[in-house]
């Protein structure tokens, strides 16, 4: 070992050094030093945020609402969060005691593993799924295990997979539907028989329902109505995708007020609060955003509909995502590995898509298309790789 490899291992965390950087931001690098490249390969909106919200946020900045505000997010936004997901989604929750407004659905996540879990407890991952689950549980001290859904039952999970992964060590389960990157969502009476298992083996939920405004078929059917289910479930939203503020660094968490009171206090240390002038916007968002959010969703399913037509047609199979903005269409007939398919594509058709392999168990033979850009492009896109498809099946 040389002295400086000794001193870079040395100087940084075990934990960290454990953790691979997100396999994505690889082909977002090598898609910037290219020209005429169409991206399908970014997970936000192609939406600016609607115009009322900047503009409640502008005058937040102009009446100098510049402040800190209560840790746990300004109290009239935590009302209106209680009132939104009361009213859209039947999950009242007490905006004084349960609900902390937090930098994006990322800070959820991450309070919500260190509030929850010691040093060598497992929690339960389903996968394809979002690239910051497994990271977020290593560095809080945990062991993720994945359970690798499967295309046959349209990446929902199922009671046999979910106890099987289960032991003795195992403290939560992390679910989320619409999923991210399969899309795939579960109904009320999917969902039953997972609360089951989870009400025999007394387990923690972590439901991340940020897709929950993009499900196309089926009103989205949140994890704490569940009969029994509220008391151990920790609800995690946010402003990103439904409302298009991405940028803006905004989501919330919701939970039983002993475990939203010990996130309170992770948080008050790490962020002290979450942007005010983004708290101003998001006010906004829930008080007069509701046209602007049926607008995009209705743009979003007409896509959805449009891109999953045309990956049949040039012979791709792909499952009907039923929410979020993600096609996750299988390209085992090319016989190439997901890694594989999405450099060549990249390289040969200048089309950008994520590989599989990234989301976990169960990813690879598939890639994720976001069909969150224009029809125009996405048009093209298909035409890309109808012509790819060709030269490689
Ligand atoms: N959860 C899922 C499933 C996501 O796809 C994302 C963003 N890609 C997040 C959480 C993080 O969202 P935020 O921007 O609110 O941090």
């Amino acid at each position: 070992m040389t002295i400086s490899s000794f001193r870079q291992t040395d100087r940084l965390s075990k934990s960290v050094q454990n953790i691979k950087p997100s396999g994505i931001r690889r082909f977002f690098d090598m898609a910037s030093t290219m020209e005429n490249v169409i991206s399908l390969g970014v997970g936000e909106p192609d939406f600016v945020t609607p115009w009322n919200v900047r503009e409640a946020s502008i005058a937040s900045m102009e009446r100098g609402y510049t402040s800190y505000t209560s840790n746990a997010g300004v109290f009239e936004l935590r009302e209106e969060i209680a009132r939104y997901l009361d009213d859209r989604f039947s999950t009242p929750y007490d905006p004084e005691k349960e609900i902390i407004v937090t930098v994006g659905a990322s800070e959820a996540i991450d309070i919500t593993m260190r509030a929850t879990i010691n040093p060598g407890e497992e929690v339960v991952i389903i996968e394809p799924g979002f690239v910051a689950y497994a990271p977020i549980v290593s560095l809080a001290g945990g062991v993720p295990v994945s359970i690798g859904t499967k295309k046959e039952n349209g990446f929902k999970l199922t009671k046999e997979e979910l106890e099987a992964a289960i032991t003795p060590n195992t403290k939560a389960v992390m679910l989320c539907f619409p999923n991210n990157p399969t899309g795939a969502v579960m109904t009320k009476d999917e969902l039953l028989p997972i609360a089951e298992v989870i009400q025999k083996h007394n387990l923690l939920v972590i439901s991340d329902e940020i897709y929950a405004e993009l499900s196309y078929d089926n009103e989205h059917y949140s994890f704490p109505r569940l009969p029994n289910m509220r008391d151990r479930t920790i609800l995690i939203s946010g402003f990103s995708k439904a409302f298009a503020m991405t940028g803006w660094r905004l989501g919330f968490v919701c939970a039983p007020s002993d475990i939203s009171s010990a996130m309170l206090k992770i948080h008050q240390y790490t962020m002290m609060c979450a942007s005010s002038l983004a708290q101003y916007g998001a006010l906004e968002a829930l008080q007069n955003g509701r046209e602007e959010v049926e607008r995009m969703v209705t743009s979003y399913r007409q896509r959805r509909n449009f891109i999953v037509k045309a990956f049949s047609e040039i012979g791709m199979s792909c499952h009907v995502p039923g929410g979020a903005f993600y096609a996750f269409p299988s390209i085992e007939k090319t016989g190439m590995d997901s890694e594989k398919f999405a450099e060549e594509l990249l390289k040969e058709e200048q089309v950008a898509v994520v590989p599989g392999n990234v989301f976990g168990e169960g990813g690879d033979g598939h890639i994720r298309c976001s069909y969150a850009t224009s029809m125009d492009s996405l048009q093209t896109a298909i035409e890309r790789m109808g012509r790819f498809l060709e030269k490689h099946s």
